[in-house]
């Protein structure tokens, strides 16, 4: 353990402990160890250019174009969201809207909510997560396994109905705000406030300063929305693009500013059916449309090619990515960076089961596929 956490970049946040360690009988010293909770962002960032060839041979293979991504499952709760929720809740202390005695509540996909649960029990919080049951087992287990109490909304309720999940959250902290502090990701602006803080400077210091795309998929648009103005605000000719399941409204309403009734879709934890307050459209460039299928092979081709078990968005993210590279002229240099929000495991019930790919339509990975 020790090993793997020293060769994690988040270590560089530890304070070095100077202790003399007696340890299988060496002697050890300014041994670099934290709490836990110490761990949130400084995540590594993994090259996949190699993916965006499909062959040796291509064209593409002596591509310019690099794609890079950010291993956010590498977070202390596995997934991007430990960010915003660690930033909404050292801000909420610290203008005193969060007291002892309190209980959080936060409405989630599930990240969001096993992050809240998580460092409720870091920071001795009580928590109510609020979430859809489209939200996975393997999400739902581990809210609870931080101990926090989960409340899941009834199928089919529409956004802006008061059994929808969202509602749930806002009406609980709008009843007794003495009680409960709602984290409300999708309209506080701490939220894409936790990336432009973090995520924005760390994309920056790891390319030098060379990137020239951010691509990512949105819920609230938290981190499309923080790590863009960051970006935009060290070199304006950074480009932020958005990947979007096909089925949200983010596409439609950028390509035409008005939307109708979003359509079912697979991939978890992104896409939207209204404009969340934390989402601002004004900094996204442009929007690539990706199906389940895309979403899941892309996944498919991590885990069997790449070793890297990441969930549905992250699959969505990489396509997206890989078809934008694919566009440029291969002559110039460009950086495209994209995010793997959160870990696989937390899917296994789900997409990477054969059994549950068939049951919704869907094809299970073959080798031809990959
Ligand atoms: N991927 C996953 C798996 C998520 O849970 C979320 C947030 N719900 C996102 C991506 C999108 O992040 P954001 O809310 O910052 O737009």
């Amino acid at each position: 353990t020790f090993a793997y956490a020293s060769s994690r970049s988040a270590i560089s946040r530890c304070g070095t402990l100077k202790l003399s360690v007696r340890l299988l009988s060496s002697s050890y010293t300014n041994l670099k160890i934290c709490r836990y909770r110490e761990l949130v962002a400084d995540t590594p960032m993994v090259d996949l250019t190699h993916l965006v060839a499909k062959d040796a041979n291509s064209e593409l293979a002596n591509s310019n174009v690099r794609v890079f991504a950010k291993v956010e499952f590498l977070n202390p709760g596995f997934s991007i969201k430990d960010r915003i929720v660690q930033n909404i809740l050292n801000k909420a202390e610290d203008e005193g809207k969060l007291k002892k005695g309190m209980i959080a509540v936060a409405a989630s996909s599930g990240n969001t909510g096993a992050s809240t649960a998580m460092m409720c029990a870091m920071r001795g919080y009580e928590c109510i997560i609020t979430t859809s049951p489209k939200c996975s087992k393997e999400k739902m287990d581990a809210i609870k396994a931080y101990g926090a109490k989960l409340l899941v909304s009834e199928p089919g309720v529409e956004e802006g109905d008061p059994k929808h999940y969202i509602e749930m959250a806002r009406l609980m902290a709008l009843e007794d705000p003495e009680l409960y502090f709602d984290i409300d990701q999708y309209d506080t602006l701490s939220n894409p406030e936790g990336h432009f803080l973090t995520l924005g400077p760390e994309i920056w210091q790891q390319t030098n300063g060379l990137v020239t795309h951010f691509v990512a998929a949105g819920s609230t648009g938290g981190t499309i929305s923080g790590t863009a103005k960051y970006l935009k605000q060290q070199n304006p000719e950074v480009k932020a693009v958005l990947a979007d399941p096909v089925g949200s409204i983010f596409t439609e309403y950028f390509k035409k500013g008005s939307y109708g009734k979003p359509k079912d879709f697979l991939v978890e934890g992104v896409g939207k059916g209204t404009i969340p307050g934390a989402m601002n459209f004004d900094i996204i460039d442009d929007v690539i449309p990706v199906n389940d299928q895309e979403a899941f092979d892309t996944c498919f081709r991590l885990s069997r090619k790449e070793g890297i078990c990441a969930g549905g968005s992250s699959g969505l993210n990489v396509f997206a990515s890989l078809q934008l590279a694919a566009s440029l002229d291969p002559n110039t240099p460009a950086v495209i960076v994209t995010v793997l929000p959160d870990l696989g495991v937390k899917y296994l019930s789900k997409f990477y089961n054969d059994e549950w790919l068939t049951e919704n339509g869907l094809k299970p990975p073959s080798a031809g596929q990959i």
